[in-house]
């Protein structure tokens, strides 16, 4: 894997870009023993020795984002025809291979993970684990208690499966009602087909939050930052 030298020190925690090429541009930075002052160099952090004050950088080969996913792109990695959330990231963070954790539809915006950890992909989507995924929706008509009440015992899909108890909390009840709701389940458009399963109609669908990590508000739609170690850890 190559990557351009100021990505990889920032990815390593030597600070912001705009901080790492001053840390470039005053001679600390070295590449198997010959200093590197152009942020742009291309590096092998597995092959080569990168030093930092004469301290090797340790190489850590995890990448965890977090996207505020746009409607309009699909969550994976490739697609023949589609423009895939894989597509929004920067070059370097593509180096990494990173893929997303679980799918939200095409239409769906909010929080998407990708990692190129699989083993936390697969504990954040094992259906052993349960881990709540919470989502607003604006629905189409009035959601009622009834409603609330049917989601608290579960309510039977389309194809018959009868979905676990989910969290529903009406933000707004009108003709257009504003609604949280909180699965522990990942089934096909879930939310969508819950919402049908009461007659009613998602026209908008945000996740906001996946286990103990919610959507950064600074983050515009479209915009993705990496995790802080601490939300690394968190989800572990
Ligand atoms: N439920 C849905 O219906 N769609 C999503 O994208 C996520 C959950």
């Amino acid at each position: 894997m190559e990557l351009r030298i100021d990505k990889l020190l920032a990815h390593m925690g030597y600070g912001t870009r705009k901080e790492v090429k001053k840390l470039l541009k005053s001679g600390a930075v070295k590449v198997d023993g010959a200093p590197v002052r152009d942020a742009k160099t291309k590096v092998r952090p597995d092959e080569q020795i990168v030093t930092v004050w004469g301290e090797t950088v340790e190489y850590k080969p995890f990448i965890y984002l977090m996207m505020n996913k746009p409607s309009g792109v699909v969550s994976a990695t490739e697609d023949a025809v589609e423009e895939t959330v894989v597509d929004l990231l920067e070059e370097e963070d593509r180096a990494f291979s990173p893929f997303p954790v679980g799918r939200l539809d095409k239409d769906t915006e909010g929080l998407l993970l990708l990692t190129n950890d699989g083993q936390l992909a697969h504990q954040l989507l094992s259906p052993k684990k349960h881990v709540p995924k919470t989502y607003f929706a604006v629905v189409d008509g009035e959601v009622t208690e009834a409603d609330v009440a049917a989601f608290r015992r579960g309510v039977v899909l389309d194809d018959g499966y009868e979905t676990k108890p989910a969290k529903l909390v009406v933000l707004k009840s009108g003709l257009r009602s504003d609604v949280e709701v909180t699965i522990t389940e990942g089934k096909f458009h879930q939310v969508k087909r819950m919402f049908q399963a009461v007659g009613k109609r998602v026209v908008y669908l945000k996740r906001m939050q996946m286990g103990p990590l919610a959507l950064d508000p600074d983050l515009a739609v479209g915009e993705y930052r990496e995790l802080t170690d601490e939300e690394v850890d968190m989800l572990k």
